[in-house]
């Protein structure tokens, strides 16, 4: 049992998808109650340490946020090493964002992850859009299972199953050897 200030287990999680899809607001919903609208560009890859009470353990995450570098195609190696969680984050209101799953980041992981059996997770966010939506829960869900990925919408915004996506993210983890 993890003492004071200790943990039980230590992940890296990445957080990867097209630019403005919402992967630091994500981030930024769940390792801080700031106000929404404060929010400030981060430049440079970055990560946010959050402590995660999961099923009696004590989990110390480690979450990792492009910060706006995916735009210059420069993510290295090292932003992808050693994660054994992966968040792959649409904007369910730009259809685009949903195909560079496919033709972009799932390959950008396949090429340089050193983990195998990561767990990964597709995330639809910014369904309290729902009148632009372009993606239907449908589509998601089937191209996740397709990929072996966990599925689930969310809203930063409106803060929407947020620590739930990390939640069922890290319980898979912790199922994992
Ligand atoms: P990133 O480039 O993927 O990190 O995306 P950001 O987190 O910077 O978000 C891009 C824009 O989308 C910002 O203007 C956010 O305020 C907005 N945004 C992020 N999440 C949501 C959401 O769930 N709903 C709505 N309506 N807007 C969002």
């Amino acid at each position: 049992k993890a003492g004071a200030g200790g943990f039980d287990h230590l992940f890296k999680i990445l957080l990867v998808g097209d630019s403005g899809v919402g992967k630091s607001s994500i981030l930024m919903r769940f390792t801080t109650e700031d106000c929404f609208d404060d929010m400030s560009p981060t430049i440079g890859v970055d990560f946010k340490l959050k402590m995660f009470d999961v099923e009696g353990k004590k989990l110390k995450l480690t979450i990792w946020d492009t910060a706006g570098q995916e735009r210059f195609r420069t993510l290295t190696s090292s932003y992808y090493r050693g994660a054994q969680g992966i968040i792959f984050a649409y904007d369910v209101c730009r259809k685009e964002t949903f195909r560079s799953l496919q033709d972009l980041w799932m390959s950008e992981v396949e090429m340089y992850s050193t983990i195998p059996d990561a767990i990964k997770m597709v995330v639809g966010n910014k369904v309290d859009l729902s009148e632009n939506r372009q993606v239907s829960k449908e589509e998601g869900k089937a191209f996740a299972r397709q990929h072996g990925c966990l599925f689930i919408e969310t809203s930063a915004k409106e803060n929407i199953k947020v620590a739930q996506c990390f939640e069922e993210l890290v319980t898979k983890m912790l199922e994992t050897p």
